[in-house]
């Protein structure tokens, strides 16, 4: 199905608009963080989670809110700064949607457009085209049933080769790379961009030195999309929506946040109790049948993945653990020495900014979350959480003609990272 055939998105945006608030001081952090709490009573939804002084911060604002909100920002003797950055987020959804519908490729799976964003039955389709075009190296593989029953699908790319130590001994115990992307529904470059680096190691291997080298060095889990169901939301209902699909203790609000829902100090900074709030950490840590399942494939590989990448957008951040506190894990700078490794080589390409640091250090302090678990649980040394393009010019609604870029400039930071991991893992 592609976007559009049912007519329009059933949850509207129109006039709707984001606003860009900057923050000085701690006092305005205070107050942004704590309505941040008590936002979803009100219909607004912020897109980026920085409480951080000189970082903006991005609001969506419904017509019905404008006025109460702006008074909000005035009051209390705290006045913050905004400006207005999108003015009717809906009509910016519309014309992507007709857009998208006007240079809808064709249909035939064979010719699966790399420079479109794609439905989850499409990517699906996908997933089954690489395991027939590249049977030696692609074995799909489910995690599991999402809370809708849908496949939660993938593939594990293999070349079936022994890995190389740096002395030239051959490795029986090959490690192993987890990719994954659309744990966050709206967040549509991160699966787009996850295929885009799959598809490369595959297209390239045995014709890209490089690539033929990382593909023999190490097993790859893609898992394209991590939240079907949001994700299938997004196609049809909610353009906008992040969290999974699962029923909670309020009637009308849906879902958890998956990446608040992992079994690692859950639900305490940067979370909410609240069924209706984005960052909503679920019933009880693994609430979710998404997560749960996640974390059980990736603990049943007993140790042999060392890197673990959570693909979000957006805000231009290559991060690594901890995410619970702004406390250094021991690792923290062979962690991080790869996210700069990774956003060098990133950079070179097209020139796109990235920061990097630890999650609370960057953002802010967030409980439960993804490469908390995997690092601090399944010891995953390189686990990081990368949020893609933009830095808030279309935000959310990145249009189709940065995926390339987006996917061009992720496979050479990726590439630049695995360098960097196999010097360490393979000693
Ligand atoms: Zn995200």
């Amino acid at each position: 199905m592609t976007i559009g055939t049912n007519g329009n998105y059933a949850k509207s945006y129109a006039n709707h608009q984001l606003w860009r608030l900057h923050v000085t001081n701690n006092e305005q952090i205070a107050k942004i963080l704590a309505f941040s709490r008590i936002a979803h009573l009100h219909d607004i939804n912020f897109w980026s989670k920085h409480f951080r002084i000189h970082e903006p911060i991005d609001i969506r604002v419904p017509p019905q809110a404008i006025d109460d909100f702006a008074d909000f920002l005035t009051s209390d003797g705290v006045k913050i700064e905004y400006v207005v950055h999108m003015n009717d987020i809906g009509a910016i959804i519309e014309r992507q949607r007709i857009l998208q519908n006007l240079t809808q490729s064709s249909s035939n799976t064979n010719d699966f457009a790399y420079d479109k964003y794609h439905t989850i039955e499409d990517i699906h389709a996908w997933v089954d085209q690489m395991v027939a075009t590249y049977p030696e190296m692609v074995t799909p593989f489910t995690v599991g049933k999402s809370y809708e029953n849908r496949d939660m699908k993938g593939f594990k790319i293999s070349s079936k080769k022994m890995a190389t130590k740096r002395d030239g001994t051959k490795v029986t115990a090959k490690k192993a790379v987890w990719w994954d992307g659309g744990i966050h529904a709206r967040e549509w470059i991160s699966p787009a961009t996850v295929i885009y680096t799959a598809y490369t190691l595959l297209s390239k291997y045995g014709q890209d030195p490089t690539i033929t080298q990382l593909v023999d060095q190490f097993d790859y889990y893609i898992l394209p999309v991590f939240n079907v169901d949001g994700y299938a939301y997004t196609w049809t209902k909610d353009r906008l929506w992040r969290k999974t699909r699962s029923k909670t203790s309020v009637a009308n609000c849906y879902g958890a946040d998956p990446n608040r829902n992992w079994d690692y100090d859950w639900c305490k900074s940067g979370s909410s109790h609240d069924p209706c709030d984005d960052t909503f950490c679920g019933e009880k840590a693994f609430s979710e049948i998404e997560t749960a399942q996640v974390a059980k494939f990736i603990a049943d590989q007993r140790g042999t993945i060392v890197n673990y990448i959570n693909f979000h957008s957006y805000s231009q951040l290559w991060m690594s653990p901890w995410s619970y506190t702004t406390t250094s894990p021991a690792q923290f700078k062979l962690q991080d020495d790869g996210s700069i490794q990774a956003i060098n080589a990133l950079t070179a390409v097209h020139g796109t900014q990235y920061q990097h640091g630890s999650v609370a250090q960057i953002i802010s302090p967030t409980s439960g979350s993804t490469i908390d678990w995997t690092y601090g649980i399944a010891n995953v040394t390189f686990s990081y959480g990368v949020e893609l393009r933009d830095t808030g010019e279309y935000g959310f609604l990145l249009p189709e003609n940065q995926i390339i870029p987006s996917g061009e400039e992720t496979m050479a930071g990726l590439e630049a990272l695995l360098m960097y991991i196999d010097k360490h893992v393979y000693a």
